[in-house]
C-alpha cells in the first residue's frame, strides 16, 4: 500500500509515518516545511520505502498513491495566524488539490479536521452532529472556517464523484516532536517550566481542554482509515482539564519553583472543549489509553532531551 501523507514532516504527520513505515508500508511525505522539519523523519532516511518531497499543497501535484492522509496545515494559533490568508488557501486550495488527486487515483482520502469546527461550543461535550458556533470574521476564522470548507469539499466530492473519504475531528493532541516554540499550551508550559520561566495563563485559566496523547490519536486515525465509516469522527481524550489545572500539574512535575502569570484571553478563545467519543468507541472500537499524567511524563522527557541537545 502506498500512502501519501501531506504535512508528513509535522508533529502528527511524522508520528503517522513512523507507524506506516514500521508496518512495512510505502510512504510519500509531502511538506513545505512551514512548521514541520525533515529531521522529524531522520530515522527513516535510509529506508527506501520513504520518499520525501518538498511541495506546497496550494499547488497541484501528480503522484501515485492508494491512500491520502491529508494533514498539511499549520495547527497552532500563532502559526496559522502568522499569515491567515495563506492558512485559508492551504485549507481550501490544498484540500481541493488533494481531493482532485484522490479522485484521479481512486485513492481513499482522510482529512485531518479539528474540534475547532465547533468554535466556541454551546453544546457540551461536543458530538459530531453539533454544527458549531464559529465566528466568521475573527483571528481564528482562517483556521476554523478553513477546516469547515475542507470538510464541505470532502462531502461534495463524495456526493458528486463518489470519493472515498474519511474525516477525523482531532481534539487537542500533544506529545514528543511538538516544536518548543509551537505556541500551544502543553509545549509552552513544559518549555517554560524546564527553563525556569513563569507559565503564562491566558484569561483566568478556567477555560477547559481535553488533551490526547499522540500515540492514542494516531491509533485512532489508522482505525478510521481502515474502517468503512465515512462520516466525521471525533478523536480525542474526553478527560477535561482547566488550563490552570494543567499548569499546576506541570509545575508539580517539572519545577515547583516557577510561578504563574496572567495575560488577556485571546479573542474567540473557546471556553470549554471536550469530545463526545461515542462514535469512535462504537464504530472503531477506539478510546484513548494513555492518561494525561503518563503522556505528560513522556513529553517532558522529550523536551528535556531536546533542550539539552540544543545547548
Ligand atoms: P504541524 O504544524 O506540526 O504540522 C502541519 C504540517 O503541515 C507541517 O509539517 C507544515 O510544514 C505542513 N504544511 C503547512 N502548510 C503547508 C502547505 N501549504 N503545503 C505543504 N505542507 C504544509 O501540526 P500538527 O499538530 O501535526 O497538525 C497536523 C494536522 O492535524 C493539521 O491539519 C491540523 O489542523 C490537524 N489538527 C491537529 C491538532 C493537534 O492538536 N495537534 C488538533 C486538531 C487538528
Ligand atoms: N494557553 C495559555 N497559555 C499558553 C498557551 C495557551 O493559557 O501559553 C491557553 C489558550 O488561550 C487556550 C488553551 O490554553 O485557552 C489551549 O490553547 P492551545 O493554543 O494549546 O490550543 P487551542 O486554543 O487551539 O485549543
Amino acid at each position: 500500500m502506498r500512502n501519501l501523507v501531506t504535512g508528513g514532516a509535522g508533529f502528527l504527520g511524522s508520528h503517522l509515518i513512523d507507524k506506516l513505515l514500521s508496518a512495512g508500508e510505502e510512504v510519500v511525505s509531502l511538506d513545505n516545511y512551514f512548521t514541520g522539519s525533515k529531521s522529524n523523519l531522520k530515522k527513516w532516511f535510509n529506508n527506501n520505502k520513504l520518499e520525501i518531497i518538498r511541495h506546497d499543497i496550494t499547488q497541484p501535484i501528480l503522484l501515485e498513491a492508494d491512500r491520502i492522509w491529508h494533514l498539511a496545515c499549520p495547527a497552532s494559533p500563532i502559526h496559522y495566524q502568522n499569515n491567515p490568508i495563506k492558512t485559508a488557501k492551504t485549507s481550501f486550495l490544498g484540500t481541493y488539490n488533494m481531493l482532485g488527486l484522490a479522485k484521479r487515483l481512486n485513492a481513499r482520502f482522510l482529512l485531518a479536521s479539528t474540534s475547532e469546527i465547533y468554535g466556541n461550543p454551546l453544546v457540551h461535550p461536543q458530538k459530531e452532529a453539533y454544527f458549531g458556533n464559529v465566528n466568521t470574521i475573527g483571528p481564528r476564522s482562517c483556521y476554523d472556517e478553513g477546516k469547515r470548507i475542507a470538510e464541505t469539499l470532502c462531502f461534495d466530492y463524495k456526493r458528486m464523484h463518489n470519493s472515498d473519504i474519511r474525516v477525523v475531528r482531532i481534539f487537542n493532541t500533544y506529545g514528543p516532536r511538538m516544536l518548543p516554540n509551537d505556541g500551544r499550551v502543553v509545549s509552552n508550559f513544559i518549555v517554560s517550566a524546564i527553563s525556569g520561566n513563569p507559565l503564562t495563563i491566558y484569561g483566568d485559566g478556567s477555560q477547559t481542554r481535553s488533551f490526547c496523547y499522540v500515540d492514542d490519536l494516531i491509533n485512532g486515525m489508522l482505525k478510521l482509515m481502515n474502517s468503512n465509516y465515512d462520516l466525521p469522527v471525533n478523536l480525542g481524550n474526553p478527560d477535561e482539564f482547566t488550563v490552570k489545572d494543567l499548569a499546576k500539574i506541570l509545575i508539580k512535575k517539572v519545577n515547583p519553583d516557577v510561578k504563574l502569570i496572567y495575560k488577556n484571553l485571546p479573542e474567540d478563545d473557546p471556553l470549554r472543549r471536550k469530545p463526545d467519543i461515542s462514535i469512535a468507541k462504537e464504530v472503531l472500537n477506539w478510546e484513548p489509553s494513555i492518561s494525561l499524567s503518563d503522556g505528560l511524563d513522556k513529553t517532558i522527557k522529550y523536551f528535556k532531551d531536546y533542550l539539552k541537545n540544543e545547548k
